[in-house]
């Protein structure tokens, strides 16, 4: 059974963070759309699109440290419009959170959050100068306590090791998220990173996930197209079961009729819900 899930990018670019592989922070100059709120009509109508494109999940994603009262406002709102029109799971990804604020999200009707750990806390400072890695795996803490679903995973393909893996592997079994998302790191002319990923690593990564968490969703994520090209159900067939359909936050993805089109084709079931 394969789950889809879509993202929205609520709120773009202009974050004051320093990580190295996105393109959202101000520090790397990058060519890309940046607003500070989506309208929430146009928010609705992506999350009406994604069930009509299958997903089972979609996920308000804002860029910035945290969710500030500001952040959480604007996101309760959005998600509350979702779902007085859509049967879908409000996931929301808007970075570090105290309890009571993820308390508040759950009110609202959010029901997942995700948080990724990126990488080992080895590696965290050499991607990420501004914010520390105990900060997120502290907010991985806050989502189970406030009673909320956690989705946590990482990005690989930074220069990081096998033993950056292993030991982010390690910090993600203590926290046993319902889901795993493994993003493949995309690059961009004005980031300082190059890519160290290719399909062989990729598919060995999705296979130790799986060896280690028999009972999570493993999502293929961001960047499955650079290392699978449109051959993503390679990455399916070791193990992950989930994807992303439609655009990622700030660079193109597949049409989701193409995606549906090859897992049909493949004979993989589109589940219904998760
Ligand atoms: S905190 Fe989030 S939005 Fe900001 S630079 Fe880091 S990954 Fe990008």
């Amino acid at each position: 059974m394969i789950y889809l899930c879509a993202i929205s990018n609520i709120r773009s670019g202009a974050c004051k963070e320093d990580c190295k592989f996105c393109t959202q922070s101000v520090k790397w100059g990058a060519d890309i759309n940046r607003y500070k709120e989506k309208d929430i009509k146009t928010i609705v109508n992506e999350a009406k699109l994604a069930k009509k494109n299958k997903a089972v999940g979609f996920c308000l994603v804002t860029s910035g440290k945290g969710l500030d009262d500001k952040t959480l406002e604007y996101v309760c709102r959005a998600s509350k419009a979702v779902l007085n029109e859509v049967d879908i799971k409000i996931i929301a990804c808007n970075g570090t959170a105290s309890k009571e604020s993820l308390i508040e999200l759950k009110k609202a009707g959010v029901e997942i959050y995700n948080h990724n750990l990126e990488t080992s806390r080895e590696y965290y400072p050499k991607i990420c100068s501004t914010h520390s890695w105990d900060e997120r795996f502290e907010t991985c803490e806050n989502v189970k306590s406030a009673g909320l679903r956690l989705c946590s995973g990482g990005i690989f393909g930074l220069g990081e090791s096998e033993e950056d893996w292993i030991s982010l592997l390690n910090s993600i079994k203590k926290l046993n998220p319902e889901g795993i998302p493994l993003n493949f790191f995309i690059e961009n002319e004005k980031l300082p990173l190059k890519a160290t990923h290719n399909r062989q690593m990729a598919l060995e990564i999705i296979k130790m996930f799986r060896e280690n968490f028999k009972n999570s969703i493993i999502m293929l994520a961001g960047g499955r197209e650079k290392v699978f090209g449109n051959k993503f159900t390679e990455g399916l067939k070791v193990g992950a079961d989930a994807i992303i359909i439609g655009d990622y936050l700030t660079t193109k993805g597949e049409k989701p009729d193409k995606d549906i089109e090859i897992l049909k084709k493949e004979g993989f079931k589109i589940a219904n819900e998760c």
